[in-house]
């Protein structure tokens, strides 16, 4: 009996070294994480922010920079010659929640905002940023965005006008 047992484990145990580790192979790999949340765990996205969902890449965009903390790409519906919206991966509302995004991301945006004013040559003639934070500044998306606008004279806005620019709540 016990000689039976010795035979078989000679012949079926090589046979099992031989097998490939199917388990550990198909178990799913950190990796599966886009490069920007491993890179800040303390990242995250909303599920129904269109924004977030152009940062994973399953939403269309059309990019025109990107680092690992934050993208640029065109305004869909573009109000002057260049009009590009630069934004943190991570979700944070507006610049009223600016604290939750670590300094170095701050720095980013602006630095973003640099980078592609100068990319469209808009620092040879002007141009302009814009963060619409909140409600009474009609924020339409609410994932913290700059536009970046340029490209042509501008019209005045509400700082420059004189007088008071604002409509009744
Ligand atoms: P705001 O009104 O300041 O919140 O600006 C939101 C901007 O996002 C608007 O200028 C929209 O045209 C733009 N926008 C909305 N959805 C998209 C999208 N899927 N891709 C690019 N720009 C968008
Ligand atoms: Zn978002």
């Amino acid at each position: 009996m016990a000689a039976k047992a010795l035979l078989t484990a000679l012949i079926f145990l090589p046979l099992l070294a031989c097998q490939k580790p199917q388990a550990v192979a198909s178990a799913p790999a950190q990796s599966a994480q886009p490069a920007w949340v491993l890179a800040h765990p303390e990242y995250h996205a909303h599920k129904d922010c269109i924004f977030c969902k152009i940062v994973a890449g399953v939403a269309p965009s059309k990019k025109v920079y990107e680092d690992d903390r934050v993208v640029a790409f065109w305004d869909i519906a573009p109000r002057a010659p260049i009009h590009i919206l630069v934004i943190p991966k991570q979700h944070i509302r507006s610049l009223d929640e600016l604290e939750q995004l670590p300094v170095a991301t701050r720095a980013a945006l602006l630095d973003a905002c640099f980078k592609v004013a100068k990319e469209f040559h808009l620092t040879e003639r002007g141009f302009r940023v814009i963060a619409n934070t909140g409600a009474d500044a009609n924020q339409t998306v609410p994932h913290l965005h700059f536009h970046v606008v340029g490209g042509e004279r501008l019209l005045e806005d509400p700082i420059t006008i004189p007088g008071k620019a604002s409509a009744p709540r």
